[in-house]
């Protein structure tokens, strides 16, 4: 079901929002999951989504969580020119919502860089 800004904005809160609907970007190294390696799933902060899997995560040090892959068809890329170069925008495919940039200086096996706001997910722990 598709929300109108305002119910995002009454659903989630500000740092949610700014990222999540206006695609904003939280600063280097501020966000919970960048030092953080709980064994569990991502998913999207706005509607739950399964996003990731901690089995993809790694350690990028570009001051964002970051993982080298994503969930199959749980993520949908757009063009983003709005710094003057271009990069690949990560939405969530299910809300729609910003999640971060994807870059191609990853490690194997697909040497993709998923560089995503700590603030547009939540982890979910895996019980053993
Ligand atoms: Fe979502």
């Amino acid at each position: 079901m598709k929300k109108t800004e305002k119910e995002w904005k009454k659903k989630l809160s500000s740092e949610e929002y700014e990222v999540l609907r206006k695609k904003g970007t939280e600063k280097p190294f501020s966000g919970k999951y960048v030092k953080f390696d709980k064994k569990g799933k991502y998913v999207c902060a706005a509607c739950n989504n399964e996003l990731f899997s901690s089995d993809t995560k790694f350690d990028s040090s570009c001051g964002w969580p970051s993982f080298y892959d994503a969930k199959k068809e749980a993520v949908e890329f757009n063009d983003d020119s709005s710094l003057g170069i271009l990069r690949i925008e990560v939405v969530c495919k299910k809300c729609g919502s910003h999640l971060g940039h994807i870059f191609n200086d990853g490690p194997k096996p697909t040497n993709k860089r998923y560089c995503i706001n700590s603030v547009a997910l939540k982890f979910k722990e895996k019980k053993w």
